[in-house]
């Protein structure tokens, strides 16, 4: 994502503090009381300009969304959806996902999203990848048990890093698809990137990875 410094991006977040949360760690373990019921709360890691989370939000009223997004002159991008939408159910973070246990409680989020995460494709940076064993760690923390990471790249060589990831952290694949546009999958939300790229004629992969830490 190219990035280009908005000077107005800092002021235009701290006008609508009530979809990007300030300090984000007060929140922690009271996520449901930010959004004053007590729906499902689905997380992306890496929203980017947030047009996934903004559909989805729309399709799905009784879910509570919170895009994670690392850069602020990415996520007003985000943010300008919400406002034109008016979404009750939608909030971001403009923070890091390697912190996500300082803002989220153990078993507080029902579902975590990855889409076109970064590849990060020299070996020396696999540990950046948000589908990286300590990633994997991360968000089952804070999942319920049985909680679900779905995921969607056109990048086939992170597609099969992280379905080696997911298989050796345990979790279980379901849903695999290696051509999602042309599979049975229904309700799709495109993301900014999945246009992109599929416009251009690449495929894409999607996959649904399921801790198995349920208790018996
Ligand atoms: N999901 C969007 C889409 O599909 O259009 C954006 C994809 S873009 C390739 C990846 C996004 O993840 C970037 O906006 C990047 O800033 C964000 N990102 C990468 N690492 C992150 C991290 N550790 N914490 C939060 N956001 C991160």
């Amino acid at each position: 994502m190219r990035l280009r410094h908005k000077p107005w991006a800092s002021e235009f977040i701290a006008e609508h503090s009530q979809y990007a949360i300030a300090n984000p760690e007060q929140y922690k373990g009271k996520w449901h009381e930010v959004f004053g019921n007590h729906n499902p709360i689905h997380i992306e890691v890496g929203t980017g300009k947030g047009q996934f989370l903004a559909g989805m939000s729309v399709q799905n009223p009784d879910i509570n969304y919170i895009g994670i997004e690392l850069f602020e002159s990415i996520i007003v991008a985000a943010l300008q959806k919400i406002v034109d939408l008016q979404l009750p159910n939608m909030k971001l973070l403009n923070v890091d996902a390697s912190h996500l246990t300082e803002y989220f409680d153990d078993n507080e989020i029902d579902r975590v999203y990855l889409n076109f995460s970064d590849p990060w494709p020299k070996t020396r940076h696999s540990k950046r990848r948000l589908t990286y064993k300590s990633f994997l760690s991360l968000y089952e923390r804070i999942l319920k048990k049985g909680g679900e990471i779905h995921f969607k790249t056109d990048n086939q060589g992170l597609f099969e890093f992280s379905l080696i990831s997911f298989s050796e952290y345990g979790l279980q694949l379901k849903f695999l698809s290696l051509d999602l546009h042309n599979s049975a999958f229904e309700g799709n939300i495109m993301t900014e990137y999945e246009e992109k790229f599929s416009k251009k004629g690449q495929r894409i992969y999607r996959v649904e990875a399921k801790y198995m830490n349920e208790v018996e």
